[in-house]
């Protein structure tokens, strides 16, 4: 066999090429999938929109309309080129080194929540696991547990949740970006039964004409080529946007398009809101050096890691509420008077560290002072001082949230009128949010902001009042829930196997099947699916 890396404008238009299993998007997923099939004897073909680097006519393909909230324009939030969005990844994790947020879904997420629309995995966490654990060898995050004890080291231990039968301390790996944007191509690039095709965009699926099988796929370059793949299975790993941009695409012999006889494909489009609210005046000057574990990302067993704070399965019960984490993220914070501390304390003449609480900006000697209730006095107070030296600052904790969505079908991915390159329709998202999830970060932050109290870390000040998401409240690009999993077609786009209802050669991998997201960043649950995915297929063909 002859296989390597191959740039698909060196193609015939008109060729047809041959495999066993056809993946389309060498991203996370498909990349993923593509080297647990390394191992096997199958002829894997794996199409790639974008090349080895990106490039902006390559990367334009993307661009779509905003129908909805606002969300980052459609062309900057996923990325065409080998290696997919995995390039974009951003989070420092020491040295020179990025990385992104690794973690997989709690055991909650996977379960029928009367309170949660939609909810209810097919399987519980149980089936998942081993998958998490094969994932966290893939992504280098390996001692495979999640359990805040293993990690403990030092200063690194939980501080805030331990008497708590609300909140639990819980923890986040980061796992190296260049695994997925460098290395993993490149082995991919020198395996036997692999074809990675570059500049290979795939522009319509194929099926026969009873609609049940896939026959080939049409796949074009840039500059003009035009092929199709037959392969015995196909698989979808296009990303939570393209993906059923493509089911739509395709829809010469189902006019609604592919897999969408239920009008399900497109619809329930979730991400993790991002924002910022709430916040935490510690009491005591020293607790910031008491909650590092929290502040740093640390490595511990050659793991980059870091906790964050979530409540309870017990509570999210109790209370109905949607799963969300807190990062606590020491800040200083303007005017003091607003924000009191429990005690009355005298600040420190000098200019003072985040460990040691008030930072007395240009002045000093001024009584920090205040309980919250002499107003007006203080207003007056203020006013004098801000003239003076300008506000003092106080050092707090800004609880930083990442929160589940619940499934709603009519925040959704849809066909516009726009075209691109190809002449294909582009789409528009209409990212929606609603009351329950805005509720629920509520109701989160004062639950939490109460055991933070009990437990001695400081006064909780709630800042998220109206029933309107904070204007910065924004998505972390993570595409979920476009083509959700069910095991009923009348309610999920593939079944428990991944595979699109009613075609029996069609499977999706990738954030689109989750039929909800937790708060949990989406790549971990992804290789595991796509691990899953991939001993699914081999024992298809066994
Ligand atoms: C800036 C940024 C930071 C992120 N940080 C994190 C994080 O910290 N933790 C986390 O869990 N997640 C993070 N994510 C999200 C994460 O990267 C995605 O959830 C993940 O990449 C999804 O994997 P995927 O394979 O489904 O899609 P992608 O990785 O986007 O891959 C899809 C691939 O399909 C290709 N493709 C698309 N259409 C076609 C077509 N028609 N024909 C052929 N190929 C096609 C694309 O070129 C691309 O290579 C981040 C994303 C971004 C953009």
């Amino acid at each position: 066999m002859i296989f390597m890396n191959l740039d698909a404008q060196l193609c015939e238009t008109g060729a047809t090429l041959h495999a066993d299993i056809c993946i389309v998007g060498a991203g996370v997923a498909g990349i993923s999938l593509a080297r647990e099939l390394m191992a096997t004897d199958l002829k894997v073909c794996l199409l790639e929109s974008g090349g080895t680097a990106t490039d902006t006519v390559t990367q334009a393909l993307c661009a779509g309309e905003n129908i909805g909230l606002p969300y980052y324009p459609l062309d900057t939030a996923r990325v065409r080129v080998m290696g997919g969005s995995s390039v974009k990844w951003e989070v420092p994790i020491g040295g020179d080194r990025i990385g992104a947020r690794l973690r997989p879904l709690d055991p909650i997420d996977f379960e029928y929540r009367d309170w949660v629309p939609y909810s209810g995995w097919p399987f519980s966490s149980s089936e998942l696991n081993p998958y998490y654990n094969r994932a966290q060898v893939i992504c280098g995050v390996d001692p495979v547990s999640f359990k805040v004890e293993d990690w403990e080291m030092g200063e690194f231990r939980p501080s805030l949740s331990r008497n708590s039968e609300d909140v639990e301390t819980i923890l986040y790996k980061f796992g190296e970006r260049e695994r997925f944007s460098t290395e993993y191509p490149k082995e991919l690039e020198g395996s036997e039964n692999t074809t990675v095709l570059l500049n290979a965009s795939v522009l319509g699926i194929e099926t026969s004409r009873a609609g049940d099988e896939v026959e080939r796929i049409h796949v074009g370059t840039l500059s003009g080529k035009r092929f199709q793949v037959k392969a015995r299975t196909y698989v979808l790993a296009a990303g939570g946007i393209e993906t059923p941009r493509l089911l739509l695409l395709s829809n010469r012999q189902q006019s609604a398009g592919l897999g969408n006889q239920h009008d399900l494909v497109g619809r329930f489009f979730m991400e993790h809101l991002h924002l910022w609210a709430g916040m935490v005046v510690p009491d005591h000057p020293n607790t910031f050096a008491t909650t590092t574990m929290y502040n740093d990302v640390k490595a511990i067993h050659g793991v980059a890691v870091i906790a964050k704070l979530a409540l309870t399965r017990e509570a999210l019960r109790r209370e109905k509420l949607l799963n969300q984490n807190v990062q606590l993220i020491p800040c200083l914070r303007e005017d003091p008077f607003r924000y009191p501390r429990r005690k009355i304390k005298k600040a420190s003449t000098s200019r003072m560290s985040l460990a040691g609480g008030v930072v007395a900006a240009g002045g000093g000697g001024f009584r920090e002072v205040i309980t919250g209730s002499r107003d007006l006095a203080l207003r007056g107070i203020r006013q004098i001082r801000k003239k003076t030296f300008g506000l003092p600052k106080r050092a707090v904790y800004v609880l930083a949230n990442m929160t589940e969505q619940i499934p709603n079908p009519d925040s959704r991915v849809i066909l516009g009128e726009k075209l691109d390159a190809f002449g294909q329709r582009r789409v528009q998202l209409d990212w929606r949010i609603t009351a329950q999830d805005i509720n629920s970060i509520r109701r989160t932050q004062q639950v939490l902001g109460k055991a933070l109290e009990q437990a001695g870390l400081g006064r909780f000040f709630q800042e998220l009042l109206e029933d309107e998401p904070p204007r910065k409240t924004h998505g972390g690009y993570h595409h979920m829930g476009t083509t959700r999993m069910h095991s009923d077609p009348k309610q999920g786009v593939v079944d428990a196997n991944c595979r699109v209802h009613g075609i029996s050669n069609l499977y999706i991998a990738g954030p689109s099947v989750f039929p909800t997201g937790g708060y949990a960043n989406p790549v971990l649950t992804v290789v595991a699916l796509a691990v899953r995915l991939s001993d699914h297929l081999r024992r298809q063909f066994m």
